[in-house]
This record gives structure tokens, C-alpha cells and sequence, in this order.
């Protein structure tokens, strides 16, 4: 089998979807985007593809090597999402030339069901209570929130207050039996991190997310070691090198994401590695359903597997959700909270491709916001 064409599409609601086809007919989908530097990932997946064209597809391990090292340069965003789709579209072949669900390659299932969480907006405890209230409803056992929104270096006594209050929103509508888990997005600085989780540690929340910037890596060991609240990280970190340090500093929980962290075969190792540490994988995912597919195939098959993000819903699914691409969407249909394992071979999805093509045509330039302080200082999104 060789590979006869790789086609890119750049589709709503910021997403970039590959396509990979052989001279056998098989096709494998991949995902390899930054959220907001689509067209560059897209750039960097059609310098790849020159080399892939003629491949044996079913080399995944040694084609990983290349794209990832080849170039002399290595790692990063771009590069690392880049090789993460193309990552992804191999494996999807590779389980359909064998016959098999990815997860079934990588070892065979561990778990039959996966638990996701739902991400819940709002900026008013009322607005959070309501929002998490319908997912507890929909069957959620878990839900994620930003801690806050454009904060400054050190929190008020009102902010850090405000903060407070909308976990302790959340946590009266989920009960001592759900999880809410908290997204600092690096808002707050080392200091008003630390006390911020401080002051949410009482509500006990699942784990939070990013308290530090990955610039400040090497302040993760001290802000680990002075609360009790499971810190997690890694939607911006690449590679296994990149997890090392956080894993050393006592993370509790790695967040690579599957079309940012060299994809399926990358994430694997980095779960690996996290084994080694004690801590678990809550793979990233705000991202379209080829990367929630991965995600998934890689759940089933990791023992220190913790909990899926997904995107259904989410604020930035403007024009397009989750299930705009798949013909199929029983494998997204989460009852309880959980997604069911199924024998589907590849990632187990079936992408509809008049609709990516469709959508391509429209195409998008989906850009983060760009935020300032009140003094007109750049703030950190
Ligand atoms: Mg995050």
C-alpha cells in the first residue's frame, strides 16, 4: 500500500481536517490544528506531505521519526500539531487495513466506557448554576469552568472572592458525588495562583488547569507542593521533553492534546511516562471530532486514564459542533457521562466528506481575542 494523496480542509468552527488516501483505496482522517494558526498548521502539513507521497502508510512509527526529527528543527506548535494529524490518519489506516479499532493496535481495551466532562460558561453564579444543572440532567458526573476572566497579575480580595463563589455555585448544584474541575488559562501569576487555590481548595474541585503559564514551568514544583487541589497541565506542551519537567515538578494530571502533542503515537508515550509519575491523562480536547476520535482510541487503551474533555456545546462551536462531520454519531452519543467503547475499526468514525468539502469552500480565520488591561497593557487570554 502506498500513499497516493493528502488533502487539507479548513473548516468551521476552527478546525483543520487531513484526509490521506492510498493506492488501496483505504483512507485515514487526521485533525492537525492550533486552534487559531490553522492555516499555518496547513502550511506545514502540505511541506510534509511531499515526503509521504509514495509511503508505505502502515510505517506510522518510522514516519514519525521522520516528519518529527527529519528536519533538523523539532518540536513546537506547528510542527508537532502538524505531524500530530498526520499521526492520527495513519493509525486510521492502519485499523482499517487490519481490520481493527486503533485501541485494539495500541494493546486492547482496558475500559469499556469513557468518562467525559462538559464545559459550562457563564460569568454569574445564577448563568453557571442553570448551565451546570442542564449537563447534570444530560447525564454529566463532571463539568469544567474558567476560574475567571481577564484578571490581573495579583487578584482583589473581590475577585478572588468572585472566584470562590462560582465554584461554590458549581459545587451546590453537582453534589459531594460529581467533579467540577477549574481553567486558570495562566490568568492569575504564580502568586495569585497560589492564592486563589488556596481559597478553592475547601471545594474540592477534580483538578486545576494551567494555574501557571508554560513560560513558569519551573515554579510548577513549589505551586504543587503548596496546595492539596490536583494540578494539571499540558494543552501547550508538544512532546514527551516538554512533560518531563511537569511530571518531575508533581503534576497529577497530563493534558496533551491529541492534534497538538505529535498525536496518537506521542500521547501514548507521554501516558506512558505519566504512569512512571502517578499521574493521569485527561487528554485536551476543545477540538472537532477527529481528535475527539483519537482521543477516545487512546482512553481505551491507557490504564492511568482519567477523564475526556469534548467539545460539544463549547462557546467556540460557532457554525459548526461537534457532530457537523461524522456521518455516524452514535460514537459521540454520551450516556451517563461516558462514551462506549465500540469494534469500529480506525478511530471508529465516520467523517462525512461532502460535508468537510462543503464546508472548506466557506473555510474560516478563527482568531483568539487579544486582551488588555484596563491600563492598556497586554493581559493574557
Ligand atoms: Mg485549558
Amino acid at each position: 500500500m502506498k500513499i497516493t494523496r493528502i488533502e487539507t480542509f479548513l473548516v468551521p468552527p476552527r478546525w483543520l481536517f487531513c484526509r490521506i488516501e492510498t493506492d488501496e483505496g483505504v483512507v485515514g482522517w487526521g485533525e492537525p490544528v492550533i486552534e487559531g494558526r490553522a492555516e499555518v498548521v496547513r502550511a506545514a502539513v502540505d511541506v510534509l506531505a511531499e515526503y509521504l507521497i509514495g509511503q508505505d502508510p502502515l510505517r506510522i512509527q518510522d514516519h514519525w521519526q521522520v516528519l518529527g526529527k527529519g528536519g533538523f528543527y523539532r518540536g513546537g506548535p506547528i510542527l508537532s500539531s502538524a505531524v500530530a494529524g498526520i499521526d492520527q490518519a495513519l493509525w486510521d489506516i492502519a485499523g482499517k487495513a487490519y481490520g481493527a479499532p486503533v485501541h485494539a493496535l495500541l494493546g486492547g481495551p482496558v475500559r469499556d466506557e469513557v468518562r467525559v466532562y462538559a464545559w459550562v460558561g457563564g460569568d454569574e453564579p445564577a448563568e453557571l448554576t442553570e448551565q451546570i444543572t442542564a449537563q447534570v440532567e444530560a447525564g454529566f458526573t463532571a463539568v469544567k469552568m474558567n476560574a475567571a476572566g481577564r484578571t490581573p497579575p495579583l487578584p482583589t480580595p473581590a475577585e478572588t472572592a468572585a472566584v470562590v463563589d462560582r465554584v461554590a455555585a458549581a459545587r451546590a448544584v453537582l453534589g459531594p458525588g460529581r467533579d467540577v474541575a477549574i481553567d486558570m488559562h495562566g490568568r492569575f501569576g504564580p502568586a495569585g495562583a497560589r492564592r486563589v487555590l488556596q481559597a478553592i481548595e475547601p471545594l474540592h474541585p477534580l483538578f486545576v488547569e494551567e494555574p501557571l503559564l508554560p513560560d513558569q514551568g519551573h515554579l510548577l514544583s513549589s505551586l504543587v507542593a503548596a496546595t492539596s487541589v490536583p494540578i494539571a497541565t499540558g494543552e501547550r506542551l508538544y512532546g514527551r521533553a516538554d512533560f518531563l519537567p511537569a511530571l518531575t515538578a508533581g503534576i497529577a494530571v497530563a493534558q496533551p492534546d491529541l492534534s497538538h502533542a505529535g498525536g496518537i503515537s506521542e500521547v501514548h508515550r507521554i501516558a506512558s511516562l505519566a504512569e512512571t509519575y502517578g499521574a493521569q491523562l485527561a487528554p485536551h480536547c476543545p477540538l472537532g471530532p477527529i481528535a475527539l476520535a483519537a482521543s477516545l482510541q487512546i482512553a481505551f487503551a491507557t490504564p492511568n486514564f482519567l477523564i475526556q474533555e469534548q467539545s460539544r456545546g463549547i462557546h467556540y462551536n460557532k457554525d459548526a459542533d461537534l457532530l457537523s462531520y461524522v456521518v455516524d454519531t452514535d460514537p459521540f452519543r454520551f450516556v451517563g457521562g461516558r462514551a462506549r467503547r465500540t469494534a469500529l475499526p480506525g478511530l471508529g468514525i465516520t467523517v462525512d466528506e461532502n460535508a468537510v468539502r462543503a464546508a472548506d469552500r466557506t473555510g474560516h480565520a478563527w482568531r483568539n481575542p487579544v486582551w488588555r488591561h484596563d491600563d492598556g497593557a497586554f493581559a493574557e487570554w
